[in-house]
C-alpha cells in the first residue's frame, strides 16, 4: 500500500444538458463590516474572496456589483475602499522597504560575511525567472545534521510587504548575535533554520497579492486544494514558489513552520480550509499560539474562522507532513503595510514569537530515532501518536530517512506510540509521559518480520524462445504459491530487462491478489514482443511482493531472444494476454491513477464517473462549476487500489459545464 494522497480534479469536464450564460463583472475593493456579524466565514460561505479580516471589525474584499448587492442584503455595511486590490496596496507608503533587488543583495552580503552560519541557497525561480531564495542558519550549514527544523518565511502575497522585513529582521538579528547572545548561539547551534523571505518575488514586485499566473500561491498547496478558495491554480502545486515550500520540506523535514501575512495583527493555525475545524493536535497549536500571542498581543485564532481557505500552506504543512506550522497577520491596518515609521516597531513585537518557536521546537514531545534492530540502520516508518491520530483528518507521519528521527509536538500527558513498517513488527508502546518542558525520548528498533512466504515461478513454453525478426510473442505459464500459514493479500507483476539492461513495465500488473493459506494458481499467459523491439537477450521476470512500497518475496525469471535482421513488422505492441487471474482485480491495478470515464456525458440528470487508483490511497474526488464554486463532494476518503465508479446526480443544480 501506498500512503500518498491523490486528488482527482478537474480532471474532465461534465455537461449538464442545456446553456448556461456565463458573464465577467469588474469588481472593486471594499471594506465590509463586521461588527454586528463576528466573523468573515458567512461571506466565504457566499463563494466571496475575502482578502484580510478582523473579527468584529471588517474583511476586505473585491465585490462585483452584484456581490456587493448580495452582501448588503445580508445586512453588512459595506465601503468603497480602492478601484482594486493593486490601487489599495498601491497607496501603502513602502519607499523605504526592501526591492527584490536590495533584499536579494542583503543575502549575499549575509552569505559573504558569516559563511560559518549561513548557506544561501536558491529555491528554483518563478514565473519571471526570479531567484527564490533561502537563507539557511546553523552550525556546520553545508551539514544535515540530525536537528530541528525551523522554517519561516514572508510574502505569499506580494503586496503585502511587511512579511518580508519580519523575517529580514529576524535573520539579522540571528546572524549579528551569534557567538554573544546565549539564546542566539544555543539555537544556531542546535537548530536548522531555514528564512523564505520573499516566496512570491514576481507579486513583490508588481505589488500584486498574486504570482505572474495570477494564482494566489497560498491556495496552491494540495491540501484541500481548491475549496473555498478563488485563485488557486490550474492544479496543486502549478506554481513554482508553492513548489519550492513542498520541495524544501521534502528534504529537510521542517519540525515547526512560520508564515508571515499581512494584515490583521493574528495568529492563525489550522485547519484553513473549513471554519470551526480544529486539527487533531489543537491543544498543542493553542497552547503554541497562545504563548507566542503573549509576547505581541495579537489575537489567536484557528484560521478557518477568520474565514475559511483551502490549499494553504499551514493547513499543507501540518495536515500531509506533520510540521506544526502558523500564520502570523502582521500590523493593524489601515493599508496592508505599516508607513515606513512604523516597520521597526512591527519587527521588534514579532521577533519574541520567533524566538519562541525555536525554543518550543525543542520543548515537549515525544521523539527517537526508529532504526533496523539487526543493521543499526535508519528507517523511513509510519509513527503514530495513537491519541493524536484521526486517519479521515490528516495524512500518516512518517520519519525522516538520514536519522530515522521522528518527532511530535504535543502537550505534557500520557501517550501510546505506535510504529510501523511493511515487513516489520509493529511495536506498540502505551504510557509514555510527556512532562513540562523536555522532550519525552524513545528510540524505537523495527525488527524485521520477514516477507511473506509466497512463492512465484515462470515457466517458459518452447524453450529456447527466439522471436523472429518481424515480432512474435511466446507463451508461458504463471504459478503463484502461497505457502505462508495465512491468508495473504499481495502484488503480483512482470518486468522485462532489455538487451541493454534497461528496465521495461510491468508488462503485467501489478495485479492485487488474495491467496488463501495453501493456495497455489497457474496461469497461461502470452506476451507479444513488436518487431520494433532490439534484437538480443531480454530476461523477463515475476515479482510477488508489494509494488509501492517496493518489497519484493520472491521472483523468478527465464530468458528470451530477439534475432537480428531486417523483415517486415508483423507484430506492432507489448500486449500481454491470456487466463485472468481475478477478474476483478486483474482488470482494475492500474499504473497510475486517473478519472478513466464519465458516462453518459452529457448526461441529465446523473452521470457515473469512473476512477482507477494505483494503491490503496486517499482520495478527494468533488465537482466544480466554472466559477470553481465546489458543488458536490462524491468521495473524500481511503479508497483501495482499483477501479472504482461513483454516480453525480446533478438535480437541482443549473445546467452547465462542471
Ligand atoms: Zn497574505
Amino acid at each position: 500500500m501506498t500512503w500518498q494522497r491523490i486528488i482527482i480534479l478537474a480532471a474532465v469536464l461534465l455537461a449538464l444538458a442545456g446553456a448556461q450564460d456565463l458573464r465577467a463583472e469588474t469588481a472593486h475593493l471594499y471594506r465590509i463590516s463586521l461588527q454586528d456579524h463576528g466573523s468573515a466565514v458567512e461571506l466565504a460561505g457566499e463563494g466571496i474572496t475575502i482578502l484580510a479580516a478582523i473579527p468584529n471589525d471588517h474583511a476586505l474584499a473585491e465585490l462585483t456589483d452584484a456581490q456587493m448587492t448580495r452582501v448588503i442584503r445580508l445586512g453588512y455595511a459595506v465601503d468603497y475602499l480602492a478601484a482594486s486590490l493593486y490601487e489599495y496596496s498601491a497607496q501603502d507608503e513602502t519607499d523605504d522597504y526592501y526591492t527584490y533587488t536590495s533584499l536579494s543583495a542583503q543575502l549575499q552580503a549575509w552569505a559573504t560575511q558569516y559563511p560559518a552560519i549561513t548557506s544561501l541557497q536558491e529555491l528554483g525561480v518563478s514565473w519571471q525567472n526570479r531567484v527564490l531564495w533561502a537563507v539557511k542558519v546553523s552550525d556546520n550549514p553545508g551539514l544535515d545534521e540530525d536537528e530541528i527544523v525551523c522554517f519561516f518565511c514572508g510574502v505569499h502575497h506580494g503586496n503585502e510587504k511587511i512579511s518580508a522585513e519580519v523575517p529580514m529582521y529576524f535573520l539579522n538579528y540571528l546572524l549579528t548575535n551569534y557567538g554573544t547572545n546565549p539564546d542566539v548561539t544555543y539555537y544556531v547551534d542546535n537548530r536548522e533554520i531555514w528564512v523564505f523571505p520573499v516566496v512570491n518575488p514576481d507579486g513583490y514586485v508588481a505589488n500584486s497579492r498574486y504570482n505572474n499566473h495570477n494564482v494566489d500561491v497560498n491556495r496552491n498547496y494540495s491540501f484541500h486544494w481548491g475549496q473555498s478558495a478563488s485563485n488557486y491554480g490550474p492544479y496543486p502545486f502549478s506554481e513554482p514558489e508553492a513548489q519550492a515550500v513542498r520541495d524544501l520540506n521534502l528534504s529537510q523535514y521542517f519540525t515547526t513552520g512560520h508564515s508571515y501575512h499581512s494584515y490583521g495583527e493574528e495568529i492563525l493555525y489550522p485547519f484553513a480550509w473549513a471554519s470551526n475545524h480544529p486539527s487533531p493536535d489543537n491543544a498543542f497549536f493553542v497552547s503554541l499560539v497562545n504563548a507566542m500571542c503573549a509576547y505581541n498581543g495579537y489575537q489567536p485564532l484557528i484560521s478557518g474562522n477568520l474565514y475559511p481557505h483551502g490549499g494553504e500552506m499551514n493547513d499543507y504543512l501540518y495536515g500531509e507532513k506533520g510540521v506544526m506550522s502558523v500564520t502570523t497577520e502582521l500590523w493593524s491596518g489601515p493599508g496592508y503595510n505599516p508607513p515606513t515609521s512604523g516597520i521597526l516597531a512591527v519587527c521588534q513585537e514579532n521577533l519574541p514569537t520567533d524566538m519562541y518557536m525555536l525554543q518550543r521546537a525543542g520543548g515537549a514531545q515525544i521523539t527517537g530515532r526508529i532504526t533496523d534492530s539487526a543493521t543499526g540502520q535508519p528507517l523511513v516508518a509510519q509513527f503514530k501518536v495513537v491519541q493524536l491520530w484521526n486517519p479521515n483528518e490528516i495524512y500518516p507521519r512518517y520519519s525522516e530517512p538520514s536519522f530515522g528521527r521522528y518527532r511530535h509536538l504535543v502537550v505534557p500527558g500520557t501517550y501510546t506510540l505506535e510504529v510501523s513498517k511493511l515487513g516489520y513488527a509493529t511495536q506498540t508502546i502505551p504510557g509514555i509521559v510527556v512532562s513540562g518542558t523536555n522532550p519525552t525520548v524513545r528510540d524505537v528498533a523495527l525488527v524485521f518480520a520477514g516477507w511473506p512466504n509466497i512463492d512465484i515461478t515462470l515457466t517458459p513454453q518452447g524453450a529456447p524462445i527466439q522471436i523472429p525478426v518481424g515480432g512474435g510473442s511466446f507463451n508461458f505459464d504463471a504459478t503463484i504459491a502461497n505457502n505462508s500459514g495465512a491468508s495473504q493479500t499481495y502484488n503480483a507483476w512482470i518486468m522485462m530487462r532489455q538487451p541493454s539492461g534497461q528496465m521495461q513495465g510491468p508488462m503485467l500488473g501489478p495485479l492485487t491478489l488474495t491467496s488463501p493459506a495453501g493456495a497455489g494458481i497457474t496461469r497461461s499467459r502470452s506476451q507479444n514482443i513488436p518487431g520494433t523491439a532490439a534484437p538480443g537477450t531480454y530476461t523477463y521476470i515475476g515479482y510477488v511482493g508489494n509494488y509501492n512500497p517496493l518489497a519484493v518475496y520472491d521472483s523468478s525469471y527465464f530468458t528470451f531472444t530477439k534475432l537480428s535482421g531486417t523483415d517486415a513488422s508483423r507484430v506492432d505492441n507489448w500486449d500481454n494476454w491470456g487466463e485472468s487471474f481475478d477478474q476483478e482485480t486483474e482488470a482494475s491495478t492500474p499504473a497510475g491513477f486517473a478519472l478513466v470515464r464519465a458516462y453518459p456525458n452529457p448526461f441529465n440528470p446523473a452521470t457515473t464517473i469512473g476512477y482507477q487508483l494505483p494503491a490503496h490511497s486517499r482520495v478527494s474526488l468533488r465537482i466544480y462549476d466554472t466559477a470553481g464554486r465546489e458543488v458536490a463532494a462524491l468521495v473524500d476518503g481511503w479508497r483501495e487500489a482499483g477501479l472504482h465508479e461513483v454516480t453525480f446526480n446533478a438535480s437541482g443544480l443549473p445546467s452547465g459545464i462542471y
